[in-house]
């Protein structure tokens, strides 16, 4: 639903307020896999996004790096089209817990199709550390 909305108003994507935004991303994300409230207070990071192309070479070759904890490779896939489907990779950084999660969610380009959270994970403490060092001050408030 976020990209959707995203989409109605691409390119003019300033007219959707980023609170607006924070707003959606926080109902389709649900609650925090760290500590169980609301997303309130938290902050969220796009990790990486593949288009879903006739092969899915690109989605596989990025759900491959996710499994194998490739994070920083991972972060290199940043394939974004309003017109196609893709999976996106979002961290979630918990203000109660060290420890982030990974949401996983596919957008589709489909405007009256809602995009929607394939799997929501608490990531280890390696795996936590080397996102938070990734993600630097690229961080978005829900
Ligand atoms: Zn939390």
């Amino acid at each position: 639903m976020l990209n959707r909305i995203l989409k109605l108003f691409s390119p003019s994507l300033k007219k959707l307020s980023s609170e607006k935004q924070a707003r959606i991303a926080q109902s389709l994300f649900g609650l925090c896999a760290a500590c169980g409230k609301d997303l309130g207070g938290h902050s969220r990071w796009r990790l990486a996004s593949a288009i879903f192309d006739t092969q899915n070479g690109m989605a596989n070759e990025l759900a491959k790096l996710i499994r194998d904890r490739q994070w920083d490779q991972a972060a290199q896939f940043q394939d974004w089209r309003g017109d196609r489907n893709e999976r996106e990779y979002y961290v979630v950084r918990c203000p109660n817990s060290p420890q982030v999660s990974l949401v996983t969610m596919v957008s589709t380009a489909d405007m009256w199709s809602d995009d929607y959270i394939e799997s929501t994970e608490l990531l280890a403490a390696e795996s936590s550390k080397d996102i938070l060092r990734l993600a630097g001050n690229h961080w978005l408030p829900f």
